[in-house]
């Protein structure tokens, strides 16, 4: 006996409405989660015993209760959603609108798993904000007021690393990565970066990263000295950056 391919599956197309629904009435959240363990204030894994100290139990209890921390708007503040209720945190003047703190004044779980979450990176520190990168749309920590396009670790050079030109295929360093845009920035005779017909294939809301060629320079003794250099600049995602293996690996000075 054959079996049918459709023998045992569900109905995908019910399957797919009902997630479609519970996915609209799912807010559009992180879930609470414990952070993973790390320091020495949770030996014994999430069922061991607390700490008996209550300053050193209100850390663990930050770390292994199932949270959800959530930069608010205005500075300093961060909702911190957890089994037994929301609140407000606010690291500027250290305070929670918990009754741990309300009552007893002490630096609550809320505050210490703000502080946790803010060390690793998964929120914002007060005074950032998160934007997109412009090339994967990966979220970036940036400065909250400062406004342009940004880039992300992975796709952001190092001032004074090598990169290479996709266009032409030649070898630069970068002397800087700026935060604006393709289409805003202007080269000295009033061209915007973007209207470059090289520069077609590459996004005009990408941040421009400023670059000199090296030409044969990379070859002759001593370090490389860009000082005097004519500076180009470039979409960021026009300039490929190096692996390790590709890198010359001649000292760059002047940049
Ligand atoms: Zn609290
Ligand atoms: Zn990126």
């Amino acid at each position: 006996m054959t079996p049918t391919l459709t023998a045992d599956r569900p109905d995908r197309t019910a399957d797919r409405r009902r997630r479609a629904v519970r996915d609209r009435r799912r807010p559009a959240r992180r879930s609470r989660t414990a952070l993973p363990s790390t320091g020495p204030d949770a030996p014994d894994g999430p069922d061991g015993p607390l700490a008996v100290d209550p300053d050193a139990e209100r850390s663990v209890r930050a770390r292994r209760e199932p949270m959800a921390v959530f930069a608010l708007r205005s500075d300093d503040q961060y909702l911190v959603d957890t089994d037994g209720g929301s609140y407000v945190v606010d690291v500027g003047s250290d305070t929670c609108t918990c009754p741990d703190y309300g009552i007893r004044h002490r630096r609550c779980k809320h505050l210490r798993r703000v502080d946790m979450e803010i060390g690793i990176g998964r929120v914002p520190a007060p005074g950032e904000r998160v934007a997109a990168c412009a090339v994967c749309g990966t979220g970036v920590f940036v400065p909250a007021r400062e406004s342009g396009a940004f880039l992300c670790g992975d796709h952001r050079p190092a001032v004074g690393s090598f990169v290479r030109d996709r266009e032409a295929d030649k070898l630069l360093v970068v002397t800087g990565v700026t935060t604006t845009r393709a289409d805003e920035y202007r080269t000295r005779d009033g061209t915007r970066i973007s209207d470059y017909e090289t520069n077609a294939d590459y996004g005009d809301h990408e941040p421009v990263v400023e670059a000199v060629y090296v030409g044969n320079a990379v070859r002759s003794p001593g370090p490389l000295d860009v000082s005097g250099r004519r500076r180009y600049g470039f979409p960021a995602s026009r300039l490929r950056r190096l692996a390790p293996n590709e890198r010359p690996h001649t000292p760059v000075i002047g940049v």
